[in-house]
C-alpha cells in the first residue's frame, strides 16, 4: 500500500533521521523540505538579499523565478542531495549562518507558495516521506500518516551542537540553543502557515527515546 507520510515538528527533533530510516525501510522517496528553504536562503545570502539586520524582501521575490531547486540522488549515500541552479549545495546549506537566516526567508509568502507547489508536485501519486513544518497542514493535508515530533529545546540544541561540531563547525552550545529557540519562535509566530500540529497528527516526544525505539514505534503505526 503506497501512502504519504508527513513529518512535521520543531527544529532538530530528528525528523530527517526518522524520515530517512522510514524511506529506506519502506522503499519510499524522502523529501527534506527544510533543504529547499535553506537553498533559497543560501541564494539570498550569496546575492546580497540578506545580510546582518538587512533583508531585501522585494528584491528576493523578484528573483524567485531564477532560483531552480532540484533533488538529485547520490548513489553512494542512497539519498537525494540539494542542487541550487545545478550546483550541489548540500554542505553550505547546513551551516549555522544559513540556519540563522532561514526562518525569516521562510516567512515570505511568495517563497512558501513556490516551494509548496513544487513539494506537492513531487509527492503526487508517489509513496513519499516528506518532512518539514507544514507538510501535514498545508502541503499534504490528506496524508495517510502524520507525525508531529517534539523534544525539549535543550535536548534538540545538544543534538544539533554535536552534529555541527562533528562537521568541524566552530559554534558554542549557547549559540546553537539560541538559534533553535529563535527558529521555534519565528516558525510558530509567522502569519503564513505557522508551525502547528495538524489535528490528526500523532505527537511523538523523543526527548527520552532512542532512535531505534522511535523507529520501531513508528513502524508499528504504519503497520496498523
Ligand atoms: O528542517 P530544517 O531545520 O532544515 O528547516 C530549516 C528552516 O526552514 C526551519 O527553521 C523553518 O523556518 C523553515 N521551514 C519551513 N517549512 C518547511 C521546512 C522548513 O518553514 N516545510
Amino acid at each position: 500500500k503506497k501512502i504519504t507520510i508527513a513529518i512535521d515538528g520543531f527544529s532538530s527533533t530528528g525528523k530527517s533521521t526518522l524520515a530517512k530510516q522510514l524511506a529506506r525501510q519502506l522503499g519510499y522517496v524522502y523529501v527534506d523540505t527544510g533543504a529547499m528553504y535553506r537553498a533559497v536562503t543560501y541564494f539570498a545570502m550569496q546575492n546580497g538579499f540578506v545580510k546582518e539586520n538587512y533583508l531585501d524582501k522585494e528584491g528576493l521575490i523578484k528573483e524567485l523565478s531564477n532560483i531552480q531547486l532540484q533533488f538529485q540522488l547520490n548513489y553512494d549515500l542512497g539519498f537525494a542531495e540539494m542542487y541550487l541552479n545545478d550546483v550541489n549545495v548540500e554542505e553550505p546549506i547546513r551551516t549555522i549562518d544559513v540556519s540563522r537566516n532561514v526562518s525569516q526567508i521562510a516567512e515570505i509568502s511568495e517563497v512558501r507558495a513556490k516551494l509548496v507547489e513544487q513539494q506537492q508536485a513531487m509527492g503526487r501519486n508517489k509513496a513519499i516521506v516528506m518532512d518539514g513544518r507544514d507538510i501535514g497542514t498545508v502541503v499534504f493535508p490528506d496524508a495517510e500518516l502524520k507525525l508531529f515530533m517534539n523534544a525539549s529545546a535543550e535536548t534538540r540544541a545538544q543534538r544539533r551542537f554535536e552534529e555541527l561540531v562533528e562537521k568541524g563547525q566552530n559554534v558554542t552550545f549557547q549559540e546553537v540553543l539560541e538559534n533553535v529557540q529563535q527558529r521555534d519562535y519565528i516558525d510558530t509566530h509567522r502569519e503564513d502557515s505557522p508551525l502547528v500540529k495538524a489535528g490528526d497528527a500523532i505527537e511523538i516526544d523523543n526527548s527520552a527515546m532512542s532512535k531505534k525505539e522511535q523507529f520501531e514505534l513508528v513502524m508499528k503505526l504504519i503497520e496498523e
